[in-house]
C-alpha cells in the first residue's frame, strides 16, 4: 500500500459509523500497511487509528492496541538500525529522532512495549510520563508522587519494561507505607527520600539491578541503611580505609619512642616513651599515650 492509498484508506475509515466496516478497514491498514516511518509520517495513519484504541467494541480498540504497539516497534527498531550505521557520522542527532519516532506513531501504548522500544531511544531521562505509565493509584497525592519519583529513579539507565518497573515501584512504596502503619508522616517521606535518592544515584547501578531482579525484595529493601545501599565501589573504599586506619594505628604502636620533650606530672623527670593512636575517627587528632619511664607514671591526651 503507497501513501495515496493508505490516506484514502483512513479517509473511508473516519467516514465509517457502523463497526464492522470500521473492524474491516482497520483489518486492512494492518495487513496492508508496510510501517516506515516515511509512511506513517506522512499519512498520519497512526494518530488516524490510534482514535480507536478506546473505542467500547472490544475487537476494535485491542486490533488497534496491537497495530499501534507493532507500528511502534518497527519504527524503532528502524531508528535503532539506521542510529547503528550511522554511528560514526557527526550528523546523526539523536535528539531530534527521537522526538520523531514519538511523533509519528503516538506513545500511548500505557500496556508497555516491552524493553527494547523504550528508553534508549529517548533523549531525556525515562519517567512514568514518558514512558506513559499510570501513577495514581491511590486516593493520597503523596503516596502517587513517592511512586513516580520511585519509577524514575528505578529506570535511570535501565532498559526495563515500564510494567516491571511500577510493579516494582509500587511494591517499594507499598512497603514503606506499612512499615509507618499505613500513614504518610515524616518517617515515610524521609525514607522515600533516603531510598529515591539512593537507587537514583550513577554510580550505583548495581542497587537498581539488585532491586529490580528481585534479588532484593522490597520488604527487604526497605530495610536497608544508606551504608547497605552504598555503591560496592564505595564500600570496598571504606574497607580499604579501614583496614589501612587499622594499620597505622597498629604501626604507632610499634613506634613507641622516648623522648624529653614531656615532663612526668608525678616525678617531674623528662624520660617519657609515648606512642600516638587513632582512637576516635579518621578525621579526629591522634591520642598521644605517656608512660613516664621513671615512675611508670601514665597519662594520655589529644
Ligand atoms: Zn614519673
Amino acid at each position: 500500500m503507497d501513501a495515496k492509498e493508505v490516506k484514502s484508506t483512513i479517509s473511508n475509515l473516519e467516514k465509517s459509523v457502523d463497526e464492522t466496516t470500521i473492524l474491516k478497514l482497520l483489518n486492512i491498514l494492518n495487513d496492508e500497511v508496510v510501517p516506515t516511518e516515511k509512511l506513517l509520517r506522512e499519512t498520519k495513519v497512526g494518530v488516524v487509528v490510534n482514535k480507536y484504541r478506546s473505542h467500547d467494541n472490544k475487537e476494535i480498540s485491542s486490533l488497534v492496541k496491537k497495530m499501534i504497539r507493532s507500528w511502534r516497534d518497527a519504527v524503532q527498531n528502524e531508528k535503532n538500525s539506521k542510529k547503528k550505521s550511522t554511528a560514526s557520522s557527526p550528523v546523526s542527532t539523536p535528539a531530534s529522532s527521537g522526538s520523531a519516532a514519538s511523533t509519528t506513531v503516538p506513545n500511548a501504548d500505557k500496556s508497555g512495549s516491552g524493553p527494547a522500544a523504550n528508553g534508549k531511544t529517548f533523549t531525556g531521562p525515562r519517567n512514568a510520563k514518558s514512558d506513559g505509565v499510570n501513577t495514581t493509584l491511590y486516593d493520597n497525592p503523596t503516596r502517587n508522587a513517592s511512586v513516580g519519583a520511585l519509577y524514575s529513579s528505578l529506570a535511570v539507565e535501565r532498559d526495563d519494561s515500564p510494567q516491571h518497573i511500577i510493579t516494582i515501584a509500587s511494591e517499594i512504596e507499598s512497603e514503606v507505607f506499612k512499615s509507618e502503619y499505613s500513614k504518610v508522616n515524616d518517617a515515610y517521606r524521609n525514607k522515600l527520600r533516603s531510598f529515591t535518592m539512593n537507587l537514583r544515584n550513577k554510580k550505583n547501578p548495581e542497587l537498581r539491578e539488585r532491586v529490580l531482579s528481585r534479588q532484593i525484595g522490597a520488604a527487604q529493601f526497605i530495610k536497608m541503611t544508606p551504608n547497605d545501599m552504598a555503591p560496592e565501589a564505595l564500600k570496598k573504599e571504606i574497607e580499604k580505609l579501614h583496614k589501612q586506619n587499622l594499620f597505622d594505628a597498629q604501626g604507632a604502636t610499634e613506634k613507641r619512642a622516648v623522648t624529653d620533650r614531656f615532663t612526668c606530672g608525678k616525678c617531674k623527670h623528662k624520660k617519657v616513651s609515648y606512642y600516638q593512636m587513632q582512637t576516635r575517627s579518621a578525621d579526629e587528632p591522634l591520642t598521644t599515650f605517656c608512660t613516664c619511664e621513671n615512675c611508670g607514671n601514665r597519662w594520655k591526651f589529644s
